[in-house]
């Protein structure tokens, strides 16, 4: 689902990728920790195109993102992402948030869709918010509706840059559980950035460390978690 071959990733002058050589397999749920900028977050948005590379190759869903002319917005019909600031749209009910994507890239007809996006909405617990808005829902309710919107468009790989990082601890773990949920469905690939250790040992079947830009360690869990 995600090659890496020999990536390298500049911000100007600053090396903010070296030598990254990662395989990711259709299934797997990888999480992706280290250090406050030792890259995590650039690697996670090279992968669906939201940083480009400077050199390497990286091959996501079959479509090679090393060269210039593959269209972005087709891979991203395939690639969601979540953020740490949620990022809905203000001036649309939680409903249309997660409608919006089906209705407009894929012409989803709209009972279909308005009905796939009530039973994702029941999924996250939040189906009697559906016609809030998101200002009056909470940052961990707000969270739920970014991926409920992202699993709308039958999302093959699924991205997380820190999704619980501007949360008030209270809302943590039920948005923790929402992703194990997702994260547990067998054909779903996931990467997920997040200094939640004790989410990564219950949900990842691989941990990557990073520091300095670099993967320093890639291991399964269990071998992860039992180091000294
Ligand atoms: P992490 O997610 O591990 O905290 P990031 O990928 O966000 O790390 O950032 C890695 C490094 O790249 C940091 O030193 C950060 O300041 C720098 N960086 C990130 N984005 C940019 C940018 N758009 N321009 C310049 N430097 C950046
Ligand atoms: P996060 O780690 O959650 O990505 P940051 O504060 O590192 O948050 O980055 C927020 C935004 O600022 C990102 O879009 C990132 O690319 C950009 N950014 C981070 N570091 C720098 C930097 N040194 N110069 C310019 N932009 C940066």
């Amino acid at each position: 689902m995600i090659e890496f071959h020999d990536v390298q990733k500049y911000y100007g002058q600053f090396h903010a990728l070296r030598d990254i050589n990662l395989e990711i397999d259709k299934g797997e749920t990888v999480v992706l920790i280290g250090p406050s900028g030792s890259g995590k977050s650039t690697l996670a948005r090279t992968v669906n195109g939201l940083e480009t590379i400077q050199s390497g190759q990286l091959i996501v869903n079959n479509r090679d993102l090393s060269d210039a002319k593959t269209n972005l917005n087709i891979l991203r019909r395939d690639v969601g992402m979540v953020f740490q600031h949620f990022n809905l749209y203000a001036n649309k009910s939680v409903l249309e948030n997660i409608m919006l994507a089906p209705r407009i890239v894929s012409h989803v007809p709209e009972a279909e869709n308005k009905k796939a996006a009530m039973d994702l909405l029941d999924m996250v617990g939040l189906a009697d918010k559906a016609q809030n808005m998101p200002s009056q829902i909470s940052g961990g309710q707000k969270q739920r509706v970014a991926i409920a919107r992202s699993l709308a468009m039958k999302p093959k790989l699924l991205l997380f840059d820190e999704p619980t990082s501007a949360l008030d601890p209270e809302m943590i773990d039920d948005v923790l559980q929402v992703i194990k949920q997702v994260t547990s469905a067998s054909d779903m690939t996931s990467l997920i950035v997040t200094h939640e250790m004790g989410f990564a040992k219950e949900v990842a079947n691989r941990v990557i460390f990073m520091d300095a830009g670099q993967i320093v360690e890639d291991d399964d869990t269990k071998s992860f978690f039992s180091q000294p």
